[in-house]
Protein backbone atom coordinates (compact mmCIF):
# COMPACT_ATOMS: atom_id res chain seq x y z
CA UNK A 1 0.00 0.00 0.00
CA UNK A 2 3.03 2.02 -0.30
CA UNK A 3 1.71 3.22 -3.75
CA UNK A 4 -1.77 4.16 -2.55
CA UNK A 5 -0.31 6.62 0.17
CA UNK A 6 2.61 7.80 -2.08
CA UNK A 7 -0.12 8.95 -4.76
CA UNK A 8 -3.12 10.16 -2.12
CA UNK A 9 0.02 12.59 -0.64
CA UNK A 10 0.72 13.19 -4.59
CA UNK A 11 -2.90 14.17 -5.12
CA UNK A 12 -3.34 16.25 -1.97
CA UNK A 13 -0.14 18.82 -3.07
CA UNK A 14 -1.86 19.18 -6.43
CA UNK A 15 -5.31 19.62 -4.72
CA UNK A 16 -3.95 22.23 -3.07
CA UNK A 17 -1.69 23.86 -5.55
CA UNK A 18 -4.50 23.61 -8.19
CA UNK A 19 -6.77 25.97 -5.35
CA UNK A 20 -4.47 28.48 -5.06
CA UNK A 21 -4.82 28.91 -8.83
CA UNK A 22 -8.69 28.67 -8.46
CA UNK A 23 -8.67 25.47 -10.82
CA UNK A 24 -11.47 23.86 -9.89
CA UNK A 25 -11.05 20.35 -11.66
CA UNK A 26 -8.01 18.67 -12.88
CA UNK A 27 -8.54 16.67 -16.68
CA UNK A 28 -4.98 15.26 -16.79
CA UNK A 29 -1.64 14.84 -14.16
CA UNK A 30 1.66 13.68 -15.74
CA UNK A 31 3.96 12.42 -12.52
CA UNK A 32 7.52 11.48 -13.04
CA UNK A 33 8.84 7.87 -11.20
CA UNK A 34 12.56 7.00 -11.18
CA UNK A 35 13.49 3.57 -11.95
CA UNK A 36 15.20 3.87 -8.06
CA UNK A 37 12.22 5.93 -6.22
CA UNK A 38 10.86 2.90 -5.00
CA UNK A 39 7.74 3.10 -5.91
CA UNK A 40 6.19 0.98 -8.85
CA UNK A 41 4.45 2.89 -11.96
CA UNK A 42 2.06 0.23 -12.36
CA UNK A 43 1.23 0.21 -8.93
CA UNK A 44 1.05 3.68 -8.91
CA UNK A 45 -1.35 3.70 -11.93
CA UNK A 46 -4.18 1.50 -9.62
CA UNK A 47 -3.61 3.50 -6.77
CA UNK A 48 -4.58 6.90 -8.52
CA UNK A 49 -8.36 6.12 -9.21
CA UNK A 50 -8.61 5.49 -5.69
CA UNK A 51 -6.52 8.17 -4.08
CA UNK A 52 -8.21 10.84 -6.32
CA UNK A 53 -11.69 9.09 -6.08
CA UNK A 54 -14.42 12.20 -4.91
CA UNK A 55 -11.84 14.75 -5.37
CA UNK A 56 -11.09 17.68 -8.24
CA UNK A 57 -8.79 15.27 -10.07
CA UNK A 58 -11.54 12.59 -10.29
CA UNK A 59 -11.85 11.15 -13.55
CA UNK A 60 -8.45 12.63 -15.32
CA UNK A 61 -5.74 10.90 -17.15
CA UNK A 62 -2.64 9.99 -15.96
CA UNK A 63 0.82 9.62 -17.46
CA UNK A 64 3.81 8.33 -15.92
CA UNK A 65 7.08 8.82 -17.07
CA UNK A 66 9.47 6.23 -16.11
CA UNK A 67 12.95 8.08 -15.86
CA UNK A 68 15.70 5.54 -16.09
CA UNK A 69 18.31 5.87 -13.40
CA UNK A 70 21.59 6.94 -14.95
CA UNK A 71 25.22 7.33 -13.83
CA UNK A 72 27.97 9.63 -14.62
CA UNK A 73 31.41 8.70 -14.55
CA UNK A 74 33.84 10.93 -12.32
CA UNK A 75 36.67 10.20 -14.37
CA UNK A 76 36.00 10.01 -18.24
CA UNK A 77 32.67 11.41 -20.14
CA UNK A 78 30.41 8.28 -19.99
CA UNK A 79 27.23 7.86 -18.70
CA UNK A 80 25.61 4.27 -17.79
CA UNK A 81 22.81 2.49 -16.08
CA UNK A 82 24.20 1.36 -12.63
CA UNK A 83 20.96 -1.05 -12.48
CA UNK A 84 22.25 -3.01 -15.54
CA UNK A 85 26.45 -2.28 -15.42
CA UNK A 86 26.80 -1.67 -11.83
CA UNK A 87 28.77 1.62 -10.28
CA UNK A 88 31.42 1.15 -12.23
CA UNK A 89 32.09 2.85 -15.46
CA UNK A 90 32.21 0.38 -18.66
CA UNK A 91 34.63 2.41 -20.21
CA UNK A 92 37.32 3.06 -17.99
CA UNK A 93 36.33 1.28 -14.40
CA UNK A 94 36.25 4.04 -12.56
CA UNK A 95 33.26 4.67 -9.67
CA UNK A 96 30.13 6.54 -11.39
CA UNK A 97 27.80 8.73 -9.05
CA UNK A 98 23.58 8.70 -9.90
CA UNK A 99 22.63 11.47 -12.29
CA UNK A 100 18.60 10.34 -12.52
CA UNK A 101 16.47 7.88 -11.61
CA UNK A 102 15.00 8.89 -7.55
CA UNK A 103 12.61 11.17 -9.56
CA UNK A 104 9.11 11.06 -7.97
CA UNK A 105 6.55 13.80 -8.24
CA UNK A 106 4.55 15.92 -9.82
CA UNK A 107 5.87 16.81 -13.28
CA UNK A 108 2.63 18.46 -14.36
CA UNK A 109 -1.04 19.22 -14.39
CA UNK A 110 -3.80 20.76 -16.58
CA UNK A 111 -7.31 22.02 -14.62
CA UNK A 112 -10.14 24.47 -15.70
CA UNK A 113 -11.29 26.89 -13.79
ZN1 LIG B 1 34.60 6.31 -17.08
Amino acid sequence: MHELSLMIALADMIANDAATRGIGRITEVEIEVGELSGAFPHALREAFPLATHATIIDNASLTIIEVPAMAQCQTCPSQFSPVVQGWQCPTCGKSGCLISGTELGVKSYVGEE
